[in-house]
């Protein structure tokens, strides 16, 4: 432990500006980070309403010198730098010496301390940066520091704090990545009397990641670590059937700092492209090791923001390890993906047993998938032998040995009446729609192309439209109405869904319960990280799919203040995308009521991504490839 000293104004003012302390989440950063430079190995953090009532900071570190009490609310003190050569090799995280100061200032706060040495601890108490008292007290070794009423004595500043679950979120994640970086030091986390999580403390990042983010995304994660050119890769990153809708679980930090950057981010995208849906984002937690003199030291300690010299090294080191890992354990036999196994897997104290254990989820999927499209396919073949298209079918895959047999579809096998149409044509012949008619009025339908077209003609046109983006759009927009008008049809499910989370995202779902509800989805918190779906909305006279539910309430995860309608669009646009599958067999009834529903829609023509939903190929089209013209 180190003495306090007074910073001289030379060396202060040349420090970066002095922090200011904006938020709780800021105070709780300072105290913890002062707490790691005490070399504290267990920290409990607690707080209450969202800490602008109260904060406690717990630490069993080096406690702070009864006579240098005092001085460690002075400005510019500090135990940890005596000359400015010092900023730019600092190990420690707080190095400006204000942080207790500020804090001191704005807030009642009381400090109780001890050192190893000392015969007793030392309380002291200070409202508004003035001192109240100080006394010896009965104490371990370590310090509290209790910080009540923030802000109480700057009503301007209690006006720019957000309610309070805006600022619990942002405590939690900060507290999450205080533990996720410190491995070695067991946090214990305390909201409102409740104990959030206590992590162990013995190293291991896994059993962190179970601690904060629970079993489900515990069991999917693999372990990687990689090295190139004296830069350092290590951490998890998840199996390719965890994902979210958004990245804010890929956490990162440099030499055990968090921080922010859109260059890791990419790097690990790019690695995990195709083998993820798109519009979903793994999840990371990686710590990059790298000599600091590869950082630009110039920026702010308190900013996230980061520059790398060694650009392409890291985001090669992060491609190749995280890709390479990927195809490996894909590649991984089956096995079964029992409780047991991770329990095995996360008790185990050997980190190099558990990565094969991860991926099989996602090879189970793939085999399902594999099975379901057998089957379809044995299920199209039976089609075919009673489908009225079979000859030509058939022709189409003889053309070359039996040039006989046309290569496109005789029109005349489905009963067209060309003078009938003629008629129409010429009817319709200067494009003109009558006002309440659509393209999809009076079509005519002739069938079904790849299990996904369908075919239709009218006025010497011939008409394919794509199920998908039909489908897509329908139902899109039958949801959007829905929601707008409020009129969402739900169904008791028989017995409810689960849905697993983390903590922090199942609280933050639940805020938002009473406007998912309104999407006719009602849900229900179910212990610390599941959610039941008790009712889902019916939609084309079946209930919504547990897989879009899924997808609907992992997507509602954004952004702190963004307002939730806004994603609502999104959210619909998504979920209605994985809902439909291009490759769907239709019979005439559902084709003729996937028609009439696109027909009563304002805007029928395009999906919601944009994409057609109609073509046309013109009679004269046509006749030019038979050379009929
Ligand atoms: P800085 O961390 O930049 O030195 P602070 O205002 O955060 O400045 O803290 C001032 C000093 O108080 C520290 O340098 C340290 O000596 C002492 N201190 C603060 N918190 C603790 C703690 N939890 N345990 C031991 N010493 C502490
Ligand atoms: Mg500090």
């Amino acid at each position: 432990m180190n003495k306090i000293i007074k910073l001289n104004k030379k060396i202060s003012s040349k420090i970066a500006a002095g922090e200011v302390i904006e938020n709780p989440s800021a105070v709780i950063k300072e105290l913890v980070e002062n707490s790691i430079d005490a070399h504290a190995d267990s920290i409990t953090i607690e707080i209450k309403s969202a800490g602008k009532s109260y904060i406690r900071v717990t630490d069993n570190g080096d406690g702070i010198l009864e006579e240098d009490v005092i001085l460690a609310f002075d400005r510019h003190a500090t135990s940890k730098i005596k000359s400015i050569e010092d900023i730019y090799s600092i190990d420690t995280l707080g190095f400006r010496g204000e942080a207790l100061a500020s804090i001191a200032a704005v807030s009642r706060l009381e400090l109780i301390t001890k050192t190893e040495s000392a015969e007793n601890g030392v309380q002291i108490s200070i409202n508004g940066g003035e001192i109240l008292n100080q006394e010896k007290v009965g104490s371990k070794v370590g310090t509290t520091i209790i910080v009540e009423d923030l802000f109480y004595n700057t009503p301007a500043r209690i006006k720019f704090l957000n309610k309070n679950s805006v600022e619990q979120r942002r405590i939690n994640e900060l507290v999450n990545f205080l533990a996720l970086s410190n491995a070695n030091i067991s946090f214990k986390y305390i909201v409102n009397d409740e104990i959030r999580f206590v992590t162990p403390g013995k190293g291991e990042l896994k059993n962190v990641i179970l601690s904060i983010y629970g079993k489900n995304i515990a069991k999917n994660m693999i372990s990687i670590s990689s090295e190139l050119d004296s830069v350092e890769i290590n951490g998890y990153i998840s199996n390719l059937s965890l994902t979210r809708g958004n990245s804010s679980l890929q956490v990162f930090f440099v030499n055990g700092r968090y921080i922010k950057s859109d260059l890791i981010k990419d790097a690990i995208m790019t690695a995990y492209k195709t083998m993820i849906p798109i519009n979903s984002y793994p999840i990371c937690f990686l710590n990059i090791a790298l000599n600091s003199k590869e950082i630009d030291v110039n920026i702010h300690p308190s900013k996230t923001t980061i520059k790398f010299t060694k650009k392409g090294i890291i985001k090669q080191l992060i491609y190749t390890s995280i890709k390479s890992k990927l195809l490996e354990v894909n590649q991984t036999p089956n096995v079964s993906f029992e409780d047991q196994l991770f329990k095995k897997t996360f008790s185990s104290s050997s980190e190099s047993k558990d990565e094969n254990n991860k991926i099989p989820k996602a090879k189970e999927v793939y085999a399902k998938k594999l099975k379901k499209l057998e089957k379809k396919e044995q299920f199209n073949e039976k089609k075919i032998e009673n489908n009225p298209f079979k000859d030509n079918y058939k022709a189409e895959h003889t053309i070359g040995n039996n040039k006989e047999k046309p290569n496109f579809i005789d029109l005349d096998v489905f009963d067209v009446d060309f003078k009938q149409l003629e008629k129409i044509e010429s009817k319709n012949d200067n494009k003109i729609l009558k006002p309440e008619e659509t393209i999809y009025d009076n079509l005519k339908i002739i069938g079904q192309l790849f299990n996904t077209y369908i075919i239709s003609e009218k006025s010497n046109h011939l008409y394919l439209i794509d199920q998908h983006a039909a489908h897509e759009k329908v139902l899109y927009e039958q949801l959007m109405e829905e929601f707008r008008e409020k009129t969402v049809h739900s169904q008791l499910l028989l017995s409810p869904m689960t849905i697993n989370l983390t903590y922090d995202e199942l609280e933050f779902i639940m805020e938002k319960e009473e406007a998912i509800s309104n999407l006719g989805i009602k849900i229900e918190s179910f212990g610390r990280d599941t959610i039941l779906v008790r009712e889902v909305p019916i939609l084309f006279n079946k209930p919504l799919s547990n897989t879009v539910i899924e997808d609907i309430i992992l997507n509602i995860k954004k952004e702190y203040n963004t307002p939730y309608e806004t994603n609502l669009e999104l959210i619909i646009q998504k979920s209605c995308k994985n809902a439909i599958k291009a490759k769907d067999q239709l019979n005439v009834i559902e084709i003729e009521s996937l028609i009439k529903q696109l027909k009563q829609l304002e805007s029928p023509y395009t999906c919601p991504h944009g994409r057609p939903i109609i073509i046309k190929i013109t009679k004269d089209e046509i006749e030019k490839k038979f050379k009929r013209k």
